[in-house]
Parts: C-alpha cells; structure tokens; sequence
C-alpha cells in the first residue's frame, strides 16, 4: 500500500497538461459534457435535480467546452439563474447525450435513471456512471452486461463509487469493501471493463493492467453532501476533449477535487457548491 501510495504522488504530484489552453482553441477543443441525473418531486417525493446541477457546474468550471443538462425531473427547467452557461435540454430526446463527448450519468438520478441508462449506454461516447446509476446496474443484470460491452467496444467508462455503492455492484459488504480497497477496485474494473474510482480517503484509481493509483490529496472536509456529484463532473470535464485518456483523465479529476479541499482556506466550510466553483486549475 505504501509503495502504491508512493508511486501515485509520483504520478500525480505535477500539474495535469489537460488544463493548459492552447492560444488558437475554440470551445469545441475542450469538448461537450452532458450531464444526465435529477430526480424530481412528482417519482418518489424528493428533489434531487441539485446533485445534477452541481455536476454540471463542476463540469463547466473544471474546463469543459460547453455543458448540457438532461434533468430527469420531469419538470422544465430551462436556465441555472446561478450558472447560466448551462444548456438544459428535453430529457425524452436522448440525442444530445449520443452527440456530447462526454456523458456523466447518475447523480442524483434516483429510480428514474434506470429507465434512460439502456440509451446512455449504448450510444454515449465517454462515459462517467456515479451514484444511482451504479445501483441500478447492481440491480439489474442486463445493465451491467451493457456496462461491460462497453468496453469490449473500446468506449471508455469511469465509474465512481463510493464503498457502499461499491459494495452493491460487488455484491458484498462495504466493511468487506474497505477492508481490501485494491482488491476490491481491481475487481469491479476486471468485472465491468471500466475505469474504476472507488471514493474515500485515499481513492483508488484501478483499470485492466494499469497500475493501481491511491490519491494522495483530498481529506475530511469533503464529507460533506454532493461533493460526489462535483466529482464526476471534474471527471467528464477531462474526458471530453478528443483524444483524452479514460485512466489519466480520472486520476487527474481526483487529485484535482483533493487538492481543492487540502488548499481550502481555514473557518471557510467547504460546501459542495464552493467545491464546484473551485474545480478550475490543477
Ligand atoms: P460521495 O460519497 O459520493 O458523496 O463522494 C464524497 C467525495 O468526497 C469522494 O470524492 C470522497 O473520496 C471524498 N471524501 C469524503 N470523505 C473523505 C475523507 N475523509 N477524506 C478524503 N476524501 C473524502
Ligand atoms: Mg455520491
């Protein structure tokens, strides 16, 4: 563990090229996120369009060309009054997902994820699975069979669990995932062909034959609700631009989100939103 911990500072402890912005760039350089997640009131009672949003601000201030969002709410929200260089779109017409760079999937996306996810994993390009997402594929054999295709078809996935959420798609334990975290990351990547964050303190970073990663910034602060979310938008925002690395992308979205937290100014509290508007840089 100390020597993979070793070797990640190694790995990491430089400046990620990926945010250097060539003079003669465009906004298409950087690539299209599409953020996809928010249940609504009217499915079960509870509003989760803010895991989605918090995503998509990530998204957009970590560098990402341009931002859309697919909330899965039922509602009709057209403008972030907070952020408005998000472009929200219908989620019934799925096509914008299909034409992103980068979708990121999940947050916040309550039961209602499982109905779009047949679509976003057939036809998204790189693709980044977090929260409900990933437990409705723990549930439902065919999904992770469409998970696990993916990669067979060369399209890149990162997915990003927390232990318990880990611990769903493992079929076990989070105590059992905790207690092994190498092992159990190195699994789940072998099992669904994917890039493989699992969260917490000292997050792995596993895929096929790479050498693990284990982050070496981040600390308890970010226990804190939708810091999560901001990470998988720090993610899609690496992925998008052409040519990115699924592995490095997710490595360098990690170290990026713990450093944020690690540099964060004292009596400060750090709230998931702050997070967000932090993600820009290194
Ligand atoms: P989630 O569990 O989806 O809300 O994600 C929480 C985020 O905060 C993940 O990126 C975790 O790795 C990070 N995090 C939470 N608690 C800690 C901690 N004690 N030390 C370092 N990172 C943490
Ligand atoms: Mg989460």
């Amino acid at each position: 563990v100390e020597a993979d911990a070793a070797r990640a500072c190694a790995v990491l402890g430089h400046r990620p090229a990926s945010t250097a912005r060539a003079h003669a760039s465009h906004k298409g350089s950087y690539g299209d996120v599409c953020v996809v997640g928010g249940e609504g009131m009217q499915q079960r009672g509870m509003g989760m369009s803010g895991a989605a949003l918090l995503a998509a601000r990530a998204a957009l201030h970590a560098g990402a060309g341009r931002v859309f969002v697919g909330l899965l709410d039922g509602g009709a929200l057209a403008v972030d009054a907070v952020q408005p260089e998000l472009m929200f779109r219908a989620i019934d017409a799925l096509d914008f997902a299909a034409t992103a760079t980068a979708t990121v999937c999940g947050c916040g996306g309550g039961h209602a994820v499982a109905g779009v996810l047949p679509q976003v994993l057939a036809a998204s390009g790189r693709l980044v699975l977090d929260a409900d997402a990933l437990n409705a594929i723990a549930q439902d054999d065919g999904l992770r069979h469409a998970l696990a295709s993916r990669g067979a078809r060369g399209q890149a996935t990162v997915i990003t669990p927390h232990p318990l959420e880990a611990a769903r798609l493992l079929r076990t334990t989070a105590a059992d995932v905790q207690s092994q975290r190498l092992h159990a990351a190195a699994a789940l990547a072998r099992e669904l062909q994917a890039v493989v964050v699992l969260k917490g303190s000292g997050t792995v970073i596993a895929h096929g034959d790479r050498s693990p990663v284990i982050n070496p910034t981040g600390n308890a602060l970010l226990a804190t609700a939708g810091t999560g979310d901001v990470l998988a938008g720090m993610v899609g925002a690496r992925l998008a631009p052409q040519g990115a690395d699924a592995f490095d992308a997710a490595c360098a979205a990690v170290y990026a989100h713990g450093l944020r937290a690690d540099a964060w100014p004292a009596g400060r509290p750090l709230t998931a939103g702050r997070l967000a508007n932090a993600a820009s840089g290194a």
